[in-house]
């Protein structure tokens, strides 16, 4: 599977992939998911935005018997410039797995199946998860269809070039009815299980997260006639809230991160009269992202400016009966929180029972082409999903509440 996979969507020259919701790269990459379910004589379904299911077993028949299948799976999609792993992992693992169950001549009591979420990593269209928001009803359809990319294209615009109809899109809660419980398989995008000497973890929440503009004014003036006294420089003021919000998650034990910035007018030989740039922040725990944002705030607002906030999640915590479960399953593996959002944790907010496995990364370095996972974790890991899909498809499923 991965030979198939490795030349989709890669760039020569960095070795890294540019595999962006309904381009080229992605329409290559859900062929080759359809081949893989019809190899394994699986049936296809798409959803309303186009998420693809391949299932073992009929799910309609399941949620008839009120006994709904367990699905595993993730994306296809990248960053721009992203590594192999972060995604495809999860998808190949849960192919494997499956082969790995009839290998062993595993007959499931529910269906299984696996999912390639569409537009995980919202790098055409600038929000996550797009796939699962939609589906889900957390994000409406209204709102994705008109989401832009960098060429003005919208969504709609996208899907119909792609040859699909943009009316199509919308919650979907027919499909997300099918699924009694969620496991994604994501190579970890950290260094914990390096640390912890641990080829696999099983996932316990998704950080709080948000992003907060900031916005710092100024006097445009000539650069070189203008003396030092009498300037008013956007750009020293922001330079504050740079280092104010390191030393802020330094203090108060999380991450931040300014990592996109507008300065106005933006010439070499002007002084900036405004810069807009914006903080994304998460933490353990949202008290240390509050307090985070608020030194940052402090010196944004003591150089004249303002910061708003763009968005705002709470931790996401994925369904502890069936972490219980997972760690059952598979004996003393760490269980680790996430800073990075994944579908589990949107379909863990429609109240999916969901949980995530993390195959240890050696470098830590994700969304890059760097980001690597060894074999030998790979293979711990569909090992430990195939585990996990016999326990949850061969026994009582788990049910919200943890009433199973
Ligand atoms: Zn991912």
């Amino acid at each position: 599977m991965w030979a198939e996979l490795e030349p989709v969507g890669r760039s020569e020259r960095s070795g890294g992939y540019h595999r962006f919701a309904w381009s080229r790269a992605d329409h290559d990459l859900r062929e080759w998911f359809a081949a893989e379910a019809a190899r394994r004589g699986l049936d296809l379904v798409e959803d309303r935005i186009g998420n693809q299911w391949a299932w073992w077993g009929d799910p309609d028949q399941a949620v008839r018997d009120g006994d709904p299948g367990i699905v595993t799976g993730s994306h296809l999609d990248s960053v721009p410039d992203g590594g192999a792993f972060d995604g495809p992992l999860g998808v190949v693992s849960a192919f494997a797995a499956l082969d790995a169950l009839r290998d062993k001549g595993f007959q499931p009591a529910r269906p299984i199946g696996v999912v390639n979420f569409v537009d995980e990593e919202g790098a055409r269209f600038g929000v996550a998860c797009a796939g699962s928001r939609v589906i889900t009803g957390a994000m409406t359809a209204e709102r994705a269809r008109g989401l832009t990319d960098a060429d003005g294209t919208t969504m709609a615009e996208a899907l119909r070039a792609a040859g699909r109809d943009p009316g199509d899109l919308g919650r979907d809660d027919e499909a997300v009815g099918r699924v009694g419980a969620f496991v994604e398989l994501h190579v970890e995008q950290g260094r914990a299980l390096v640390d912890l000497g641990h080829p696999v973890a099983v996932g316990t929440d998704i950080w709080p997260h948000g992003r907060w503009r900031l916005d710092l004014p100024g006097e445009a003036n000539h650069a070189g006639t203008t003396r030092l006294e009498d300037r008013h420089d956007a750009m020293l003021g922001f330079a504050g809230a740079v280092l104010a919000a390191r030393e802020a998650a330094t203090r108060h034990g999380c991450v931040a991160t300014i990592g996109k910035v507008a300065v106005t007018p933006g010439g070499v030989n002007a002084i900036p009269s405004a810069v807009t740039g914006w903080l994304d922040a998460r933490g353990a725990g949202p008290e240390a992202v509050r307090r985070t944002v608020a030194d940052v705030r402090a010196a944004v607002e003591q150089a004249g400016g303002a910061v708003s906030e763009e968005s705002w999640t709470e931790s996401t915590p994925f369904d502890p009966d069936l972490a219980a479960r997972l760690q059952k399953v598979l004996g003393a593996v760490p269980a680790l929180g996430t800073g990075a959002g994944h579908d589990a944790g949107i379909l863990a907010n429609a109240g999916v029972p969901t949980a995530m496995l993390f195959v240890r990364n050696p470098t830590g370095v994700s969304h890059s082409p760097r980001e690597h996972a060894e074999v030998a974790d790979c293979l711990e890991g569909v090992t430990a999903l195939t585990a996990v899909l016999e326990d949850l498809a061969g026994a009582p499923a788990p049910r919200p509440g943890g009433e199973a």
